[in-house]
């Protein structure tokens, strides 16, 4: 996910939603990496961004709307793909990144926890689903890097409990809240196909240039006011 620079969100409640769609269980996590996965992984050494998939082709919207495949938290090649899709997102200055956007359809994410002051460490989470959601939401803009036509507004529940698996197999749930939590909601949406355009505002995408020229003049005002 692209970062929102400024938070100008709006508090309104909606009706309660308490499931994130069809959720695997963690206990599902028995995958190994298929030969054409494990082959796009090793392609490269740590320190090398993955190739993003983008959905302004037909072949990549298509693969982007497909279901992630749990993973086996013990599978030998997770680290190397850790550390690829950290590269990916550091490369793209991104805040959060799904394995089936670097072509792993995969239940791997990477979120940097903004809430997790001062060094708002980017972490590992496999297998994670939303088990609770908020009733209360809010609205802020999101971009994505599979999205390069540009920025919408979305509303997302404000905080939810996100369950996952260790590295050991063993089920951990977490309640997060704030931009962190909006982040977790549009990486665990990529799991299951879904992309911010689906549950944005209707209404056209703000291309990137207007985008940041938008921020940089709310930035500016903030800093009057
Ligand atoms: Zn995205």
């Amino acid at each position: 996910m692209r970062e929102s620079l400024s938070a100008t969100a709006v508090v309104v409640l909606l009706v309660s939603c308490t499931s994130g769609g069809a959720p695997r269980s963690p206990a599902d996590s028995t995958a190994s990496f298929t030969d054409g996965e494990a082959s796009l992984i090793t392609r490269a050494g740590p320190d090398e961004p993955m190739e993003i998939v983008a959905n302004d082709s037909e072949a990549g919207d298509a693969f982007l709307r497909g279901n992630g495949l749990p993973v086996d938290p013990s599978d030998p090649l997770l680290a190397l793909l850790e550390a690829r899709m950290r590269a990916t997102l550091l490369e793209a200055k991104g805040v959060g990144i799904a394995a089936p956007q670097v072509g792993i359809g995969r239940r791997v994410i990477l979120v940097q926890r903004k809430d997790m002051e001062p060094e708002q460490p980017v972490l590992l989470y496999l297998n994670p689903r939303i088990v609770e959601m908020s009733d209360g939401k809010l609205i802020d803009w999101e971009g994505c890097l599979s999205i390069p036509a540009g920025f919408g507004r979305v509303y997302r529940a404000a905080s939810i409990v996100v369950e996952h698996v260790s590295a050991e197999g063993e089920a951990v749930s977490e309640f997060v809240s704030g931009y962190t939590a909006r982040i977790f909601q549009h990486e665990i949406d990529h799991l299951d196909g879904v992309l911010f355009i689906d549950v944005k505002e209707p209404g056209k995408l703000m291309p990137e240039d207007e985008y940041r020229q938008m921020k940089a003049l709310e930035k500016e005002q903030e800093g009057q006011g």
